[in-house]
């Protein structure tokens, strides 16, 4: 029996989504210990057990409340959530962080021989998907009819094996479409991987832990798109220098010792400094420009 006290966490056990789910939880203190072929792993040093399964199942577990928490691709999550309100069951989570990992669309592909004059040129046609909710909605909002035909696997090879005319898949470079001779018409669904939470409530030990947790999630997400940037500047160009600083509004100014012209200058950026401008940096006179990542903020 698994101790109900402990916070459960849905992640996938094996693709595209486990290690940067696993990488964040490592990240905000968690201490895992995951062993191959195990469905269930528990934290060291923190009150939570993780379950890997394959995706499919992690917005099911959330909406039933067999786990508090998951990590999910929101094309997953929005799927499962239109399948099980079309047969009414429980479909309710909370979004807890859209996160920056994941990310992908699901688009409309066509083989590239097929003319193609708008969406209305898909009335009519068969279109293979492992996501034939989002697809009927979609064409439902654009008064298209056609029909979605369900895969869950090798969607792309559909139109040459004369199964469907067209596909609606996952495409992130859009290489396994030109590698299947097909081309992407219409983006459908734009997905990133979501941190989601049951609806029903949970005992306060549990909740308090999740809000301890979730500040530590946004610290590492905002270190990840800060730069942490030092360089020594002349003091008589300290506003053209400040001002090609991005996002740097109260840059730290300090004295440096020995030296009455130049002063050095710390800033936290939420942007990273790029090479035209560390050029120009350097043309106003400024040296030892370092853009270092940062590894852990709060607030
Ligand atoms: P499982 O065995 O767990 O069911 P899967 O084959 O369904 O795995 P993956 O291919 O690992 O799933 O993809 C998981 C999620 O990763 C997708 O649902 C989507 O949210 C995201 N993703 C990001 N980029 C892509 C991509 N190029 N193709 C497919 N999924 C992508
Ligand atoms: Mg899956």
């Amino acid at each position: 029996m698994s101790d109900s006290t402990r916070l459960k966490i849905a992640v996938q056990k094996k693709g595209r989504l486990s290690d940067d789910s696993i990488a964040l939880l490592k990240a905000i203190g968690i201490k895992l210990q995951i062993r191959d072929r195990l469905l269930i792993a528990h934290s060291t040093n923190q009150p939570i057990d993780l379950l890997l399964v394959r995706d499919d199942d992690i917005p099911g577990l959330v909406m039933d409340g067999v786990v508090d928490m998951g990590f999910i691709g929101e094309n997953e999550l929005e799927e499962k959530m239109l399948e099980r309100q079309s047969s009414n069951r429980p479909a309710e989570f909370k979004t807890l962080r859209r996160l920056d990992y994941g990310g992908c669309r699901l688009s409309i592909a066509i083989p590239n021989e097929m003319q193609y004059d708008g969406i209305k040129t898909l009335n009519g046609s068969k279109v293979a998907t492992t996501y034939p909710y989002l697809l009927e909605r979609y064409f439902k909002e654009n008064n298209i009819d056609a029909q979605a035909v369900m895969l869950t696997g090798s969607v792309e090879v559909a139109p040459r094996a004369g199964v469907a005319d067209a596909i609606c898949d996952l495409v992130s470079t859009g290489a396994t479409l030109e590698a299947n001779g097909l081309r992407e018409q219409e983006v459908i669904f734009e997905s990133k991987a979501v941190l989601i939470q049951r609806a029903q409530p949970l005992s306060d030990d549990k909740q308090a832990l999740i809000n301890r947790l979730l500040p530590r999630v946004d610290g590492v997400l905002q270190a990840k798109e800060s730069k942490y940037i030092m360089l020594h500047a002349p003091k008589a160009y300290l506003e053209q220098v400040k001002s090609l600083l991005p996002g740097a509004e109260n840059p730290t100014v300090l004295p440096l010792a020995g030296n009455d012209d130049t002063v050095a200058i710390h800033v936290v950026s939420s942007e990273t400094l790029f090479w035209e401008t560390m050029e120009k940096l350097k043309s106003l006179g400024c040296s030892s420009i370092l853009v270092m990542p940062i590894e852990k903020m709060m607030g």
